[in-house]
């Protein structure tokens, strides 16, 4: 009887094994198809980055883990001990205790190969990087493998955060109940990362305060019912010109809404004092795109990038892969699982679908679109979809490379400025091919913030500030060029 039982466990063992042995063969090869094989025959050096990558972040399940897939248990990195305040909430958090962060030197198709074998054997997950680093995830239960194969192989790296989740507790301050004492009607600091209700609270109090110039509206309901908020700021001129600024798409990059924020906060304060260009354009602020998947990465998975239709491990729609100009092309992956999933179809969430019908509907004349998102410090411009420009990209570059010496004179770090498919490498259905080619607006960019790795989208919050003013800088650059078309 005894033996019976040992047979059935080991019969039921392989099969787990096997059935898990297959998944992710098949998660790989999806991934493998939007890895950049071949990085141009004209030496397009090997650049990562994280918007146009794919790969698997540990994620919680929303089943409890039984004893069964203790190994996955691990590979998730989840614990729940006891004084964790996970155990209040509905969903454990997502913990990467042990595991690191490394910036590698990939000089050679090979050695990005092993970096992708790596990654499809779960063992890292790539973050972003540059012309000559990558930066990959690594998990804590692999840190010695991952680290003699990178050795053996001639591949440098160094430890950028020794422990990630010791980073992730100490890159947000928690702010006492006093340190919002006098602070005018609202809690935003631009010293730590808020959570949705404050930055709501922010523009509702904006609006309040400033009813001549400042006016507000829900353009959508995310999936799970938040509202999508947008602020206008405009001196009703009927010949103004029209920009739209957004954030949040991907939940994790924390900098975007801070960022889009502090430009609200700066327009405004200094409004009076803003030469004719600012004062006479019709600014329209998202700060916030992807609410729910923002929400989500404060309170289960710090490292969250999807919206959050569904449930599980796979859930979540790549906002920024489901925008409808050449959508489901390359660099969008048709895996629900992967970080790149592009969505049943184009415009499939309502994230997305929410800034399509307004700006299409909008009695606007648009003339620049800006996406904040991070990390790596590029200023992109059409196409994503492929290794292609629009005819009048020179307008574009020389735009962006003047955004880029405004950063420089901010006293900010320096910008790559590039078209994206080329700069990195192609992907399809984001927002500013959208913008570019769908709603005919000249000056579309995607600007991806601070930092460059070193602490990825882990970025402390003190870096707000020095972030946020010299992506200031560059909106005026380019609100002072679509004044202009
Ligand atoms: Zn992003």
């Amino acid at each position: 009887m005894a033996k019976v039982a040992v047979l059935l466990v080991l019969l039921l063992a392989t099969l787990t094994g096997w059935y898990v042995e297959a998944r992710i063969v098949r998660e790989g090869r999806d991934i493998q198809r939007d890895f950049p094989q071949e990085p141009s025959k004209v030496q397009v050096p090997i650049k990562i980055n994280e918007d146009k990558f794919t790969s698997t972040t540990p994620t919680v399940e929303d089943e409890p883990i039984t004893s069964s897939n203790n190994e996955e248990q691990k590979n998730l990195d989840i614990n729940k001990n006891e004084d964790d305040d996970s155990l209040f909430q509905p969903e454990g958090r997502v913990l990467y205790t042990g595991s690191q962060l490394w910036k590698t030197v990939v000089d050679s198709e090979e050695k990005a190969k092993i970096l992708a074998k790596l990654r499809d054997e779960e063992d890292i997950t790539m973050w972003g990087g540059n012309v000559s680093a990558v930066d990959i995830l690594v998990k804590r239960d692999s840190i010695g493998k991952v680290r003699s194969l990178l050795n053996n192989q001639n591949i440098r790296f160094d430890v950028a955060i020794s422990d990630l989740q010791q980073a992730i507790e100490e890159e947000n301050p928690t702010l006492e109940e006093e340190d919002f004492d006098n602070r005018n009607g609202h809690r935003l600091t631009w010293q730590a990362y808020h959570r949705l209700d404050d930055i709501h609270k922010y523009l509702d109090f904006l609006e309040e305060q400033h009813p001549d110039l400042v006016s507000q509206q829900t353009i959508g309901q995310s999936v799970n019912g938040n509202p999508i908020r947008l602020l206008k700021i405009s001196n009703k001129q009927p010949g103004n010109k029209a920009v739209w600024i957004d954030g949040g798409i991907h939940a994790r990059e924390w900098i975007t809404p801070a960022t889009v924020t502090f430009i609200i906060n700066q327009l405004i304060s200094n409004w009076e004092n803003e030469p004719k260009y600012v004062q006479n354009t019709d600014w329209y602020f998202a700060p916030l795109l992807n609410p729910d998947g923002y929400e989500y990465t404060h309170t289960v998975d710090r490292l969250w990038r999807k919206n959050r239709r569904g449930s599980g491990r796979c859930a979540g729609i790549d906002l920024n892969r489901n925008f409808g100009y050449r959508w489901g092309g390359t660099g969008a992956s048709k895996n629900p699982c992967a970080e790149t999933y592009g969505g049943s179809g184009p415009f499939s969430e309502p994230e997305t679908a929410a800034v399509q019908s307004f700006m299409s509907n909008a009695n606007a004349k648009w003339k620049a679109y800006i996406s904040f998102h991070s990390y790596g410090q590029y200023i992109l411009y059409p196409w994503g979809y492929n290794r292609v420009v629009p005819p009048d990209y020179k307008d574009l570059e020389l735009v962006g490379q003047r955004a880029a010496q405004a950063i420089r004179n901010a006293g900010g770090p320096s910008y790559t400025v590039g078209p994206a498919g080329n700069t990195l490498y192609p992907a399809a259905g984001g927002s500013d091919d959208w913008a570019k080619g769908a709603m005919k607006i000249k000056y579309a960019y995607t600007v991806e913030l601070r930092d460059n790795g070193r602490y990825g989208f882990v970025l402390p919050a003190s870096y707000i500030q020095p972030t946020a003013k010299e992506a200031m800088a560059a909106v005026r650059v380019i609100v002072e060029a679509a004044s202009k078309a």
